[in-house]
């Protein structure tokens, strides 16, 4: 069996595996980069044959997970595609809001080219199309959790809970040889412990060989104080200074959780009952996927849910901008208004139309609640960099930047931790993946340490033969 490491190696975005294994040749998510230094790799032939691969199991529907599919279909993959009933309709979300940013990303940045009279460069056209994306979607095929999914007569792949976005999971892949069973576990990403909506990961069970992210494992989130706290404040201190809450926020979670979050500060009267824009018509659909799968969702919601027929992620303030026109009404409103924009990281989307408008207003605050990656526009701002770029320009950051930790659909360090040493045995190998180098290297460390456990931390394009 072997093991290829094709993207988030030492760095968070771009997840991707090759196991060739019990003569299939299986693709493990299959991310875009995200990071600025990375995102020439998007560009690159795969280091495989598209119409090699046997299967591609995807774990959950982050674009970092699932960003590359239309790109690999349209290169000529047309096999299964399989992974967890709501992520099947998550993944279309994501794709096609991908597609439609890179289209008008792309057609932004050929009339500014042309303007400055500058030669199109490969980037000015789009990664891939919307007509890519819906190539893609025939091949999806949805399971439930636990359910053991045959691809040959040797090999079977459990989903199991990850607790990390809706329709998160780990993949277990069991293969048959010589009378034994091996297995081999994909942690995909791996959410806290006691969060709002969604259920807890499940805990690690049996594997030979553990391949786990490790994106704040240099961290902890405990001492932050709880999340309604820290928003409170932040919210209420802008409120008097009079300007804006610009929220750059992933449209998939995190914007539910946010709204969650809004709609009991504003009912339990601990903030004013602000206007809060949901400006993504990506975030609007996620929302209505919550609705659609509440079995999907830990029981408390699922109860709201279910009970109350009416929606828990909505309250009378909550206003939804889903066409353009709505989202740039939004500019000319005065007073304090709660804004949640994507993309989460600044990269592209709406927010940057709204950075550029209240980056400059020393009464305006910038609330990122998520993590930001090295190279990406959040991470600048994040920083304190005195000066940023959009859409070409550069801006002074004269806006208050705060940020909430606690938020992460990550684990931290302990949440890992807990997940890993819940195996009957400890696994006889351990890779760590999706986490910056510091990251990463912390947490090998931290293992080696505590569990006695070889760890490694694989390079891009690393191949590992398991033992
Ligand atoms: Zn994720």
């Amino acid at each position: 069996m072997r093991l290829h490491f094709l993207g988030a190696n030492k760095q968070v975005t771009g997840s991707r595996y090759r196991l060739e294994a019990a003569g299939l040749n299986i693709l493990i998510d299959c991310g875009m980069f995200q990071e600025r230094p990375f995102l020439k790799r998007n560009w690159n032939d795969p280091p495989f044959p598209p119409e090699s691969i046997d299967f591609l199991l995807l774990t959950h529907a982050h674009l970092d997970h699932v960003g590359l599919v239309p790109r690999l279909v349209s290169q000529g993959f047309n096999k299964p595609i399989i992974t967890v009933e709501p992520s099947v309709d998550l993944a279309e979300i994501v794709m096609l809001d991908a597609a439609r940013i890179q289209e008008e990303d792309a057609q932004y940045k050929a009339k500014r080219h042309q303007k400055e009279g500058r030669r199109p460069k490969h980037t000015a056209s789009p990664l891939y199309t919307v007509n890519d994306a819906k190539k893609a979607l025939p091949l999806f095929r949805g399971v439930k959790f636990r359910e053991p999914v045959q691809l040959n007569d040797q090999v079977t792949v459990t989903f199991r809970e990850a607790g990390h976005i809706l329709g998160s999971a780990f993949l277990e892949i069991a293969v048959k040889q010589n009378n034994a069973t091996r297995r081999i576990v994909f942690s995909g990403d791996l959410g806290q412990w006691s969060t709002p909506l969604i259920n807890d990961p499940t805990p690690l069970d049996t594997a030979d060989c553990v391949v786990m992210e490790s994106t704040y494992g240099d961290r902890s989130h405990k001492d932050a104080g709880t999340i309604e706290e820290q928003l409170a404040n932040i919210i209420t201190d802008t409120t008097q200074r009079g300007g804006n809450v610009v929220i750059p926020t992933f449209a998939v979670e995190r914007a539910q959780e946010l709204i969650y979050y809004m709609g009991k500060l504003i009912e339990s009267q601990r903030i004013p009952t602000l206007p809060v824009y949901l400006d993504s018509p990506m975030a609007i659909n996620v929302t209505e996927l919550f609705h659609r799968y509440c079995r999907y969702l830990n029981e408390e919601s699922r109860c709201n849910f279910e009970q109350r027929q009416t929606p828990d992620l909505k309250f009378p303030s909550l206003r939804l901008a889903r066409t353009a026109k709505e989202s740039i009404a939004i500019n000319n409103i005065k007073g304090t208004n709660i804004i949640l924009s994507s993309s989460g990281m600044c990269t592209g989307g709406r927010i940057k139309h709204h950075l550029r408008r209240d980056i400059t207003n020393p009464n305006a605050t910038i609330l990122f609640v998520g993590y930001q990656a090295q190279g990406t526009l959040g991470r600048q701002i994040v920083n304190g960099d005195p000066e940023v770029r959009i859409h070409g320009r550069h801006w002074p950051v004269k806006a208050k930047i705060a940020q909430i930790f606690g938020m992460s659909a990550h684990g931290d360090r302990d949440d890992l931790l807990h997940w890993l040493t819940a195996a009957k045995q400890p696994p006889k190998q351990l890779f760590l993946t999706h986490g910056e180098e510091d990251a990463a290297t912390a947490l090998a460390a931290t293992i080696k340490e505590k569990l006695g456990l070889k760890v490694t931390v694989p390079d891009y394009e690393q191949t590992i033969d398991l033992t």
